[in-house]
């Protein structure tokens, strides 16, 4: 497994051997053998150490809610006294943007609750919960709909930053950043950063992706609209080995049980390595043949589940070089793939395949 560690960079001058002295000029006789380390930097190249944190999304949340991405309030409630018990200490978008960049350490149990759409119940359901547990989360705004009916107010927003909350984007609109052209694209990502970050005290340096959909010229975009870090709604954890442009969330959603919530909690990241085509790449196929090599030692391939929007997906093993191969039938526009281990522990990863036929 690739581990990303800082990279040393030592520039060593080389003892001039013939007892030349550079600019001097004169041959110095206590030069002779002498190898000078001229400059020492440490580049920040990664994580430096192997943590894991469980990113949630939640959206709006009411008591005995019905909607399918309404979480009853009581349930919430359950899910941090859950974390709070397994002893979670919650972070913020900026402090798993300051681990992946290799600037900073998580907690060894570190959980982010991040909320979508910007719904008036985050300061009205769901903050005071969390303030039981002293848990900040993220709310990740719609700029455009702020101020609207049942959302929070720009007042409200600020209210939450005082409180110590990290206050992103989730774009300007809510269209499908996949669907859009890439100047349409350009102006939901950095219009929204502007239009936030001129209404909050800090920055505005996380996005959330709508409808948690993303490829490679999507994910370019939002680099260069001004973003250190995106999250998307691929299932399983983020740990050290994740892109900081596509950090994974659990979505939650009504119905969630406890036990389903717990083992999210438990399980760990699956690691793929080599997979292609690479994630992100666009799709001219409706059936391209993936290959990945499973990494995780203790992970058989043959033990794997492989699956393309809840449909079970045949592969191929090469037990030699640990590597599956497996040829999803794609639908038009968006689909995901997912892999899960259910041994000890369980794994899971997933990712977006944007198809579009030519
Ligand atoms: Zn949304």
């Amino acid at each position: 497994m690739r581990h990303l560690r800082y990279g040393i960079i030592v520039l060593v001058v080389a003892a001039l051997a013939l007892g030349f002295s550079g600019c001097r000029g004169k041959p110095d006789p206590e030069a002779d053998d002498v190898a000078a380390v001229e400059d020492v930097a440490v580049v920040p190249a990664g994580p430096a150490t192997e943590r894991r944190v469980l990113v949630l999304c939640y959206h709006a949340m009411s008591d005995g809610a019905t909607a399918t991405y309404d979480v009853p309030t009581g349930d919430f409630a359950e899910q941090l006294a859950l974390l709070d018990e397994e002893g979670y200490e919650s972070v913020l978008p900026a402090q798993i943007a300051d681990y992946l960049e290799g600037k900073g350490d998580l907690p060894e149990k570190a959980v982010c609750i991040t909320f979508d759409d910007g719904p008036e119940s985050i300061l009205t359901e769901s903050k005071p919960l969390m303030d039981e547990h002293g848990y900040t989360g993220a709310a990740f705004l719609i700029a455009d709909s702020v101020g609207g009916s049942g959302k929070l107010t720009w007042d409200q927003v600020r209210e939450l930053e005082a409180a110590g909350w990290e206050i992103g984007s989730h774009t300007a609109c809510h269209e499908k950043p996949t669907k859009l052209d890439a100047d349409a694209c350009m102006a939901e990502f950095e219009g929204s950063r502007e239009t936030i970050a001129a209404e909050i005290e800090g920055d505005c340096a996380a996005l959330a992706y709508p409808f948690g959909l993303y490829d490679a010229g999507v994910v370019a975009r939002a680099r260069e609209a001004g973003y250190r870090i995106a999250f998307t709604i691929d299932r399983g954890p983020a740990d050290w080995t994740t892109d900081i442009m596509m950090v994974p969330r659990q979505m939650l959603v009504n119905g969630n049980s406890l036990k389903t919530f717990g083992r999210w909690l438990e399980q760990e990241k699956l690691h793929l390595e080599d997979v292609t085509p690479a994630i992100g790449e666009r799709m001219e196929t409706s059936a391209p043949e993936f290959t990945a090599t499973v990494a995780d030692e203790g992970v058989s391939p043959g033990e794997l589940e492989i699956s393309r929007d809840g449909n079970p997906v045949t592969y191929l093993i090469d037990e030699a070089t640990r590597t599956v191969t497996f040829t999803p039938e794609l639908s038009e526009g968006a689909n995901n793939l997912r892999v899960n281990y259910y041994g000890s522990p369980r794994r899971e990863v997933s990712w977006v395949v944007v198809y579009e036929a030519s």
